[in-house]
């Protein structure tokens, strides 16, 4: 029974790269008919940060990639806030001290901070491990009096694991394969502090394994972290889930970590959904926002550390659900490419229900206000493979809806000539003179007036073009009329040359 978490830390909003672990996790979840928990890491309370909770929920709901076990949704493993299950950890990191697997340390961050700056003095780098852990203020250096007296009298203490020395570590990941760690380099990580709050290690080791996770899917940062969370599973005497360790994302240039300040800097948005953050009100621009369709977003996120192994790259949910497999994501680092994005956009634009579209684009703008939406919906229709956003629509439609304020210099000297105005003239009264007002009779009328008179077809079609819309641009000349009706064809035709 396959148990995946998303397990962010509510440090501010979550930027794309976060996004894709929660989607990576949602795939593996739905491959294999398992489940998809969402745990808040909020241990760290001076990097708490008001309304991110909240704004990952969102952007997950956005996705259409919705949580099935985590915060007020069947929580039969709950709590499902680390804060909130805060009494449950110290028990862990004693019973790793009776184990002999960890131990108290007294260091103030002074003393530490003097090793540090000795060790460099001399070339070295400080580790505190087995090196010079007898060196340092602890349990393992100290009298077990001592160490009674100094608790009791209610010293500032952390709980640090005690790494190995002189072993070969196998660690196993689903992404890298084999990997193998010396434990002379690890340190003595802490695990606990005396303000009774665990460190990520501890609290995120005990929740994978109360919480039945059997996948541990995540960042690649947290690759240099495997090496310690194997230890801890082997010292507690669990079994370790299987870990996958997913491919940096790279800026555009593909030099370099894509940041989160990337997204300003370089003018795409770098989180699914806008932040304005609560100290400063500054605002973080959105995909949502921005106008993209979370289906674009999230197969463009699928692709940035996995492909299909075929040429196909258009993939809806379900249709990732069905081609994910985690034995196809990739170690190499994934370029970020916004130019790609708007390019599923501009597809999945395409897909979306043409009446919503339709409402949206109303929405979008003041001069829709009183249109009906089933007309506003046919204009869609006729325009919408040039659109890769709704906001693409206005531009490429307004003719349907007012008729040219202006009209374009260029396109007027090509289009109006001398005889422009005698011509449109015998087709005003060729217009009134059509039967059945259609989009197929006034092709019919029209054009064959044109070759009965054998004339260039641009002699007429050019300034008609150019009545209708304003410039030499723009779906069928005949849907046009027809969408907007004889009258206003008429009108716009005299105008023209008027
Ligand atoms: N809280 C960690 C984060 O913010 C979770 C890392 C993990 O998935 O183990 O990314």
């Amino acid at each position: 029974n396959v148990r995946v978490r998303f397990a962010p830390s509510p440090t501010g909003p979550l930027h794309i790269g976060g996004v894709r672990t929660a989607l990576f996790n949602y795939l593996f979840a739905k491959k294999h008919n398992g489940t998809f928990v969402l745990r808040i890491e909020d241990t760290d309370q001076n990097r708490y940060v008001e309304g991110a909770e909240n704004y990952i929920i969102d952007a997950l709901n956005w996705c259409n990639i919705p949580f099935d076990e985590g915060p007020g949704k069947n929580e039969k493993f709950g709590p499902y806030r680390q804060s909130e299950r805060k009494d449950l950890y110290k028990a862990y990191a004693e019973e790793l001290i009776a184990t002999n697997n960890a131990y108290y340390a007294f260091d103030t961050a002074e003393a530490l901070d003097t090793h540090r700056t000795e060790h460099e003095q001399n070339g070295k780098t400080f580790i505190y491990n087995w090196h010079n852990r007898l060196k340092l203020t602890n349990s393992l250096s100290l009298s077990p009096e001592d160490v009674q007296k100094r608790i009791e009298a209610g010293e500032d203490y952390v709980i640090r694991f005690k790494s190995p020395q002189d072993e070969t570590l196998h660690l196993k990941d689903m992404v890298r394969g084999h990997i193998k760690i010396d434990t002379n380099i690890l340190d003595d990580k802490v695990l606990f502090k005396s303000d009774g709050m665990p460190t990520y290690h501890l609290a995120n080791i005990v929740d994978d394994h109360l919480m039945e996770i059997t996948h541990v899917i995540r960042g690649e940062e947290w690759l240099p972290s495997l090496a310690l969370h194997y230890q801890l599973y082997k010292a507690f005497g669990w079994d370790a889930p299987e870990f996958a360790h997913l491919p940096l994302i790279l800026k555009p240039t593909g030099k370099g970590k894509l940041s989160k300040r990337d997204g300003d800097k370089l003018g795409f948005p770098v989180f699914p959904l806008e932040w304005i953050d609560p100290k400063t009100n500054d605002v973080s621009r959105g995909y949502k926002e921005d106008g993209y369709f979370s289906e674009a977003v999230i197969n463009f996120l699928a692709f940035l550390g996995w492909n299909p192994g075929t040429e196909q790259e258009l993939f809806n949910l379900e249709a990732l659900v069905e081609a994910f497999d985690i034995e196809r994501v990739h170690k190499a680092g994934a370029r970020f490419d916004p130019d790609k994005i708007k390019w599923f956009n501009h597809h999945y634009m395409q897909e979306q229900n043409n009446d919503e579209l339709a409402e949206a684009f109303k929405t979008d703008r003041d001069e829709l206000k009183d249109i009906d939406v089933n007309y506003i919906g046919m204009a869609v229709n006729l325009i919408k493979e040039r659109a890769t956003f709704i906001s693409d629509l206005w531009d490429l439609s307004h003719f349907f809806f007012q008729s040219p304020k202006t009209y374009d210099a260029k396109a007027y000297k090509k289009a109006v000539k001398d005889d422009t105005k005698a011509l449109l003239s015998e087709l005003v009264t060729l217009i009134n003179n059509v039967e059945d007002y259609t989009t197929e009779a006034l092709q019919n009328d029209i054009k064959g007036w044109i070759t009965s008179k054998e004339i260039g077809f641009g002699k007429v079609m050019m300034p008609l073009r150019l009545a209708l819309v304003g410039a030499l641009q723009g779906p069928d000349v005949f849907e046009i009329m027809f969408m907007i009706g004889k009258q206003e064809s008429i009108q716009r035709i005299e105008q023209l040359t008027s």
